[in-house]
């Protein structure tokens, strides 16, 4: 298994299939990974197999990288269609991602302007005002439910600290649309960490599929994001869905009206 971390606070530009020409900031540790989810298919591994580095860069390192490398793209001319929070681990657990986000906003005005910023997030902090808030403020809050079903997210996303699934639903209520809703979309079997029973995971399954569907027509999020496994996965023996599988998911929300993205692509 050949997991990929991001080895500084700015990357990039990188292409991204969802985004373009994305400049990347990460706001965990340069030499491993601090989610409060621990999926079994994170890019990243594990938590458990990155311990080494805790280490948060502060605003202020985040602000002076950051405002070197877009004042250095600006000269060159260099196009940047997102400057995307992503990296090792879940971007709004660093304590000061609200600040963060005023400051990288205030940089793209100055020197990226074309540049939209992104929020790659599991949702798991939007119970906090000020993550909400700062979220409500970029221009994609990009954020995860893989599942509807309580123990598919258990053996899916593992939530290692405080999580609801009910209590997200209706803190993304709160944004009234305005945001991404990203699903992965895969097969496989995990353990529930909770009965320690080994559940089949099937996202393109009829049932789940409706319910997720159900989903997406109570939250109205403005885009839907679905996409599939892309490199090494820690948990062995997860299968991708097809193009085809998704886009059959997909469909009856396109014809209601939804703007849906297939791994990067239109439907
Ligand atoms: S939420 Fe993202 S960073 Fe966190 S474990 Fe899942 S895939 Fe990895």
């Amino acid at each position: 298994m050949a997991t990929k971390l991001f080895e500084s606070l700015i990357v990039g530009p990188i292409h991204s299939r969802r985004l373009g020409s994305s400049l990347g900031i990460n706001l965990l540790p340069e030499h491993g990974k601090i989610c409060s989810f621990d999926c079994i298919y994170c890019e990243c591994g594990w938590n458990r197999d990155h311990r080494d580095d805790k280490t948060l860069p502060t605003a202020k390192q985040v602000e002076d990288a950051l405002t070197e490398r877009a004042k250095q793209l600006h000269k060159e001319g260099v196009r940047v269609d997102s400057i995307t929070f992503s990296g090792n681990g879940e971007p709004t657990i660093h304590p000061e991602f609200a600040k963060i986000v005023d400051i990288t906003l205030k940089v793209r005005d100055k020197y990226l302007k074309e540049a939209k910023v992104s929020v790659l997030s599991n949702a798991s902090m939007i119970w906090k005002e000020e993550v909400r808030q700062a979220l409500m403020k970029v221009d994609n809050p990009i954020l995860k439910i893989d599942s509807t079903s309580i123990p598919l997210v258990r053996a899916i996303n593992r939530p290692n600290q405080r999580y609801s699934l009910k209590e997200t639903i209706a803190e993304l209520k709160k944004f009234n649309g305005n945001f991404i809703l990203q699903t992965i979309f895969f097969k496989g079997k995990a353990q529930d960490p909770k009965t320690k029973r080994n559940v089949r995971i099937d996202s393109t399954d009829p049932r789940l599929a409706e319910r997720w569907r159900n989903l997406a027509r109570e939250l109205k999020p403005r885009q839907i994001m679905m996409y599939t496994l892309d490199r090494d996965t820690p948990a062995a023996g997860l299968i991708k869905a097809t193009m085809e599988e998704m886009r059959e998911i997909a469909i009856p929300l396109k014809e209601e009206g939804f703007y849906i993205t297939i791994n990067g692509e239109k439907v």
